[in-house]
């Protein structure tokens, strides 16, 4: 038992080496990943559940590497976040979703994420207007998608720049609502256009002896409505989940079920072909 479990610290080990080189390689790779053109974005409508039509489409970070392949966000966002990488980064995405948002219909908005290492830094007021003024997109169509994670720290900064951001006429949105600790503080003092129900409460909410997940999308809807924040569901995978959505009175539902995040192209020809229905 002692030499299985020798063992078994040494493959752990090996394992962190690893890792650890892995992340350091993709983190050299992503500073070139935008000059290299190894970047692009996917977008997934945002549907209101009253007639399943779009009414947003968020915008999703795809990398590929030559070496690597492809890269998953969920790997290489942290990393960009962790080198500073995620400024450029994200003002690129910032700039391609407004000037793909242009070629959809005009009452779809465009999400697109934000990362802590982003608002932090004091010019992101500057660099959405830029990227507002750049393009011609009208700062009502575009929508920021936030974590807690940007809402930690110094309380009154965060509420300035949000502030300073509402105030150019874009959305703010509160994303994956409910994993963090300090949303419900902050719905006292600023108030989100919307708020996205992280998905592992749409992944339970079908299930017979989890009531709980029910109760919380139930509570998160009455805020919602009170406050006057559109709640969103993430992760919609199934129309069983769909009909509890709705007998919760969810407004809105993103995920698989309704749509794969996709190229530029194909959702504009979904987003044509609603408007002809
Ligand atoms: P997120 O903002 O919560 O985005 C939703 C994630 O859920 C996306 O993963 C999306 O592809 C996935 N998803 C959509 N529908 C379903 C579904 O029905 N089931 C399941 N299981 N998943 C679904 P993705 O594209 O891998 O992105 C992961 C995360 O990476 C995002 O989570 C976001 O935090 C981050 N990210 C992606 N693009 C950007 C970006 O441009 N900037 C920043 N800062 N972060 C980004
Ligand atoms: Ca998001
Ligand atoms: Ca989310
Ligand atoms: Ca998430």
């Amino acid at each position: 038992a002692k030499a299985s479990g020798r063992g078994a610290v040494k493959f752990f080990v090996e394992d962190m080496a690893l890792a650890v080189r892995r992340r350091r390689q993709l983190g050299v790779a992503l500073r070139d990943a935008l000059a290299n053109a190894e970047l692009s974005l996917a977008y997934q409508p945002i549907v209101a559940l009253k007639d399943g039509r779009a009414t947003a489409v968020e915008a999703l970070l795809r990398w590929t590497h030559p070496g690597f392949g492809v890269v998953s966000p969920a790997e290489f966002i942290p990393i960009a976040e962790e080198t500073g990488v995620i400024v450029e980064i994200g003002a690129y995405a910032l700039d391609r979703a407004c000037r793909d948002a242009l070629n959809w219909p005009a009452h779809v908005r465009i999400a697109v994420n934000l990362s802590a290492a982003q608002f932090d830094r004091g010019d992101l007021e500057a660099t959405v207007r830029e990227a507002l003024a750049r393009t011609g997109l009208p700062a009502e169509r575009l929508e920021l998608e936030i974590t807690e994670s940007i809402l930690v720290g110094n309380h009154a900064e965060v509420m300035t720049k949000l502030n300073r951001l509402h105030a150019l006429g874009v959305h703010i949105a509160l994303d994956d609502f409910g994993t963090g600790y300090s949303s419900l503080s902050y719905l006292n003092d600023f108030t989100f256009d919307k708020v996205k129900v992280d998905q592992s409460f749409v992944r339970d909410v079908t299930l017979p002896r989890n009531s709980k997940a029910v109760s919380i999308i139930r509570a998160v809807n009455a805020i919602g409505a009170d406050l006057n924040m559109t709640v969103v569901a993430e992760g919609v995978e199934t129309a069983e989940q769909l009909q509890a959505l709705r007998a919760l009175g969810v407004s809105g539902a993103q995920g698989y079920y309704f749509s794969q995040p996709a190229p530029a192209d194909e959702i504009g020809l979904i987003l044509l072909k609603e408007m002809a229905d």
